[in-house]
């Protein structure tokens, strides 16, 4: 657990003032609907924006106040959070905001109430703790091998830290491995301790799934709000050339998410898909207390067994859920109108405040 004690927020959160909360996050990533949606449920907005990443912001307008940086990393900085809690502010976390933020900072320093639980933020970012929250669960993941020798069928190899898949490979048998780890070091992608430390796991062949979910503290109840497939770049790019072109030139594609599209999954999946999140979230509240409080995805892979196989999670809202800006079918089927996650946010915060239960959502 981070620095930044619960107890401490909600000490934060005491002095503000319940009727004018304002709802910021970085200018990255999810930013988009999460200040559309926080304008919609009637929340004042607020954007930390590096200094010419404005005009997405500016052009849709969907801040009502900007808090201009140098770098992004400087929304960590004292002047700033200071600017923040004097607009009582409650910041949503993304991707980008963890990423340029940096993970200890967010636990140590950051001292402006956050929305969901900040000490699940880590769990998702390493692989040994995102692994035991999905065992611990019984969620279905891909079989993890603990030797390159006992290498027995289709493998995906990967490793440390967030590299959009550089690197990463497949292999059949010990020898493969040991022939693309030597192409790969020769290459300068992989280093001696990359490869004491590789992943390897079962290689799931199938179509890929990220489920957005949202996780109600208040109401003790996970929702499906909406799903997507990532538009990967190279090897999105790679599987339009013909098969025969792919065996000449030798590649090795990369899995850089460049964009996303919505999905709906077959109906009879479905049970699958609910029971995944429960068995989630039921390990979340054990192992990280609050546990997956807000929006959280699961990445997965359907095989033609019509298994869900989750390969990864996000603990926090997802880059997919800006393929659902203006609702999803799913999310049409919870609410009769468009939801997307950032408005389900920000109603979230809105109940919270009602009930006067905020510190059930923040931390
Ligand atoms: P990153 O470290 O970049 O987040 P991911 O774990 O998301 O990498 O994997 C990148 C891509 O590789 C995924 O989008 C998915 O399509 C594919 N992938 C990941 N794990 C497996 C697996 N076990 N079997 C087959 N494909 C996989």
């Amino acid at each position: 657990m981070g620095e930044v004690k619960s107890e401490y927020i909600f000490k934060i959160l005491d002095k503000y003032d319940k009727n004018n909360i304002t709802i910021a996050t970085l200018g990255s990533h999810t930013s988009l609907h999460i200040l559309q949606g926080a304008k919609e449920e009637g929340f004042r907005t607020a954007i930390v924006c590096e200094k010419g990443r404005e005009v997405p912001y500016k052009r849709f307008g969907v801040a009502d106040e900007y808090i201009i940086v140098d770098k992004f990393k400087d929304i960590v900085n004292d002047d700033v959070q200071q600017k923040l809690r004097d607009m009582n502010a409650i910041v949503v976390p993304h991707g980008s905001f963890v990423a340029y933020a940096g993970l200890e900072n967010v636990e140590d320093k950051f001292n402006v109430p956050m929305f969901g639980n900040r000490d699940i933020l880590r769990w998702e970012a390493e692989r040994d703790k995102e692994r035991t929250l999905l065992v611990e669960g019984g969620v279905r993941i891909p079989y993890k091998y603990d030797d390159p020798s006992e290498i027995d069928r289709p493998v995906m190899v990967k490793f440390p830290g967030a590299r959009g898949g550089r690197g990463y490979f497949v292999a059949s048998s010990p020898e493969e491995f040991n022939k693309k780890i030597d192409a790969m070091k020769a290459r300068g992608w992989l280093e001696d301790e990359d490869v004491a430390n590789a992943h390897i796991e079962e290689y799931v062949s199938g179509c890929n799934y990220c489920i957005h979910y949202f996780y109600s503290a208040l109401e003790d109840k996970v929702e499906l709000l909406g799903m997507d497939t990532r538009y990967e770049s190279s090897i999105d790019g790679f599987v339009r050339m013909p098969a025969k072109d792919q065996l000449d030139i030798d590649l090795s594609p990369s899995y850089v998410v460049t964009g996303n599209h919505p999905a709906v999954i077959r109906e009879s999946l479905l049970p699958q898909v609910f029971e995944m999140a429960d068995k989630l979230v039921d390990s979340a509240k054990k192992l990280v207390a609050p546990g997956l409080n807000g929006p959280f995805c699961m990445q997965t892979l359907v095989n033609d067994n019509l298994e869900v196989i989750c390969f990864e999670i996000s603990a926090r809202v997802d880059g997919g859920t800006n393929a659902f800006m203006g609702g999803s079918p799913y999310s049409y089927l919870t609410y009769g109108e468009p939801m997307s996650m950032g408005r389900r946010i920000a109603l979230e915060i809105k109940h919270a405040i009602e009930k006067e239960e905020l510190e059930k959502v923040i931390t």
